[in-house]
């Protein structure tokens, strides 16, 4: 077994995690195995409790795991299963530490960060060796060589090499060269820094990645060659991508980063076929067909909160041959200055999840204002309860209808809390976490657009759809078209005579990726396609 460990230098935000998924899709059209892992210096556990502001989207798993976006990126781009196992915190490193202490496993030693935090870290390496049984395992570290709380993590991929022994560890480090407008120069000496910590501790990396705005020249990589130490051939340039992030894959390989690194390891396998990556490419860069949505949330500012959103909608685009131009609305913006005015000419609104009620009037007003004027609707999580709320209070009459979330005295409480919530006081990993069946009703749109009536779809929520109401919802229309296999729970909604209200109180954006986009997300993307153009896209 081979292992690959992903460091970053001088900044953050360099798009690590990207540069691992994207080797990781390289290897496995080598025909290899791959199993990604993130690891993250921070205390808490798990990014569960972190502000969207802090940290940006959580990505959840089948087995319920709350994790890094980069998660998100390792099960987009290759085909690799991630259970918890796949994301280590320091929060977690020192609770499991701590607790052996108490139960008196160290055997009367002194507890140290050198051997037992760092032994812990390489437990989880072997882990997920064992487990996977994949033939490469690559392992990201979060944050910046040089920061204090990641030391721990690298000194652990320090030991940890020396005992895989030669030709079974490869170190990329990915690091910025800026470029200094003022010189009209790419500098190195950050580089030539950053890569002077790793070797302090230990560890001279085998491959450079260079994040780099311009073209790295030859006498560029030359000078990061000699001051590195690293053979010239193993520094790469990983210039920004022109349209999108699918293109990295193609990018590295050009770069010849998956040869590169099945050299360092001596695996011998063919190049890897990229037939399909590229036919990708074409339909995002050239795609016969366009569209424009609207994602309206409260975190609209922040690039990194709706980030399987987003992806998922690009890929309901790809799965249509269609570009698609994603709007950012700010839910508070709709409240100030109306949905006509925000969502006039969209091909359709997409609401997607969120907490706290902020914003929370805004988004009833896109729902409406999507089941008013037949725009395509697409809700998820809160998205789904926000269409509940809106219809309660518009349709159905019930004035000051609310979820209980954001009202705990409304008279119509048609969001309430789950059962299994109601005892629950702490507030890290105990929503309504992972995956869980639903049964999808014969006839219904859901049913078509997945072809199939059972479906897994993972879960973070804690309110649900009040029972007491479900007669006079559907009544009026309202379809219950998903619901947990006991019936208990509603899952999917949508609604008669529009041609596509959909929402679920599952995430279905984590299940999506570029070659095989998501049924909702390319349902949605052709009816919003249908809207503007009035012609069908494909037919279902
Ligand atoms: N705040 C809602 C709940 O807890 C929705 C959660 C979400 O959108 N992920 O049920």
């Amino acid at each position: 077994m081979k292992f690959i460990f992903v460091t970053g230098g001088v900044v953050s935000s360099l798009g690590k995690g990207l540069t691992a998924a994207a080797l990781g899709t390289l290897l496995e059209n080598r025909g290899l195995k791959v199993a990604l892992q993130k690891f993250d210096p921070y205390l808490n556990v798990d990014p569960g409790t972190m502000s969207p502001y802090q940290h940006g989207e959580v990505y959840v798993l089948d087995d319920g795991a709350e994790t890094d976006l980069d998660l998100g990126h390792y099960e987009r781009f290759t085909s690799t299963k991630l259970t918890r196992m796949n994301n280590l915190t320091s929060g977690q490193v020192y609770q499991k530490v701590l607790n052996n202490e108490r139960e008196g496993v160290y055997l009367g030693k002194t507890v140290q960060v050198i051997p037992h935090v760092t032994d812990e870290i390489k437990r989880r390496i072997e882990l997920l060796a064992e487990t996977s049984k994949a033939d490469v395992i690559i392992t990201e570290i979060g944050g910046t060589t040089g920061d204090i709380e990641g030391l721990p993590f690298v000194e652990a991929i320090r030991e940890f090499a020396l005992e895989a022994g030669i030709g079974n560890t490869c170190f990329i480090h990915v690091t910025y060269v800026p470029f200094i407008k003022a010189a009209g120069e790419l500098k190195t000496k950050p580089t030539q820094q950053s890569v002077a910590k790793l070797r302090e501790i230990g560890i001279t990396p085998n491959i450079i990645a260079c994040r780099c705005e311009k073209p790295l020249d030859k006498e560029l990589r030359q000078k990061i060659s000699m001051f590195c130490n690293v053979p010239l051939e193993a520094v790469i340039e990983a210039k920004d991508v022109d349209h999108s992030i699918y293109e990295m894959p193609l990018m590295l390989q050009r770069e010849r980063l998956d040869d590169l690194v099945c050299r360092i390891l001596h695996l011998t396998t063919p190049a890897p076929n990229m037939a399909h990556w590229q036919e990708i490419i074409r339909k995002l860069i050239a795609p016969q067909h366009r569209v424009r949505v609207g994602v309206v949330g409260k975190y609209i500012g922040l690039q990194d909160a709706y980030k399987s959103v987003y992806e998922a909608l690009i890929h309901g685009g790809i799965g249509n041959d269609c570009g698609v131009e994603l709007v950012q609305i700010d839910a508070e913006e709709i409240e100030k200055f109306g949905a006509e005015k925000m969502l006039k000419g969209l091909g359709g609104v997409c609401v997607p999840g969120g907490f706290g009620e902020r914003g929370i009037e805004g988004k009833i007003l896109a729902a409406k204002y999507a089941r008013e004027n037949k725009l395509p609707y697409l809700g998820l999580c809160l998205g789904m309860q926000i269409a509940t709320i809106e219809f309660a209070r518009n349709v159905l009459k019930l004035e000051k209808a609310h979820s209980t979330e954001f009202n705990a005295d409304t008279p119509h409480p048609v969001i309430a809390l789950l059962d299994a919530q109601k005892k629950v006081t702490k507030k890290g990993g105990t929503m309504r976490l992972g995956a869980m069946p639903c049964q999808l009703a014969v006839g219904s749109k859901a049913g078509q657009l997945y072809g199939s009536f059972v479906i897994h779809e993972r879960h973070r929520h804690r309110y649900e759809f009040n029972n007491a109401y479900r007669e006079k919802f559907e009544k009026a229309g309202f379809i219950f078209s998903g619901t947990s296999p006991d019936g208990k729970l509603v899952e999917v909604i949508e609604l008669k005579d529009h041609p596509f209200f959909v929402a679920s109180q599952f995430h279905p954006e984590f299940l999506s990726k570029p070659h095989q986009p998501h049924p909702l997300f390319k349902g949605f993307i052709a009816a919003a396609h249908e809207q503007i153009h009035h012609k069908p896209l494909y037919s279902i």
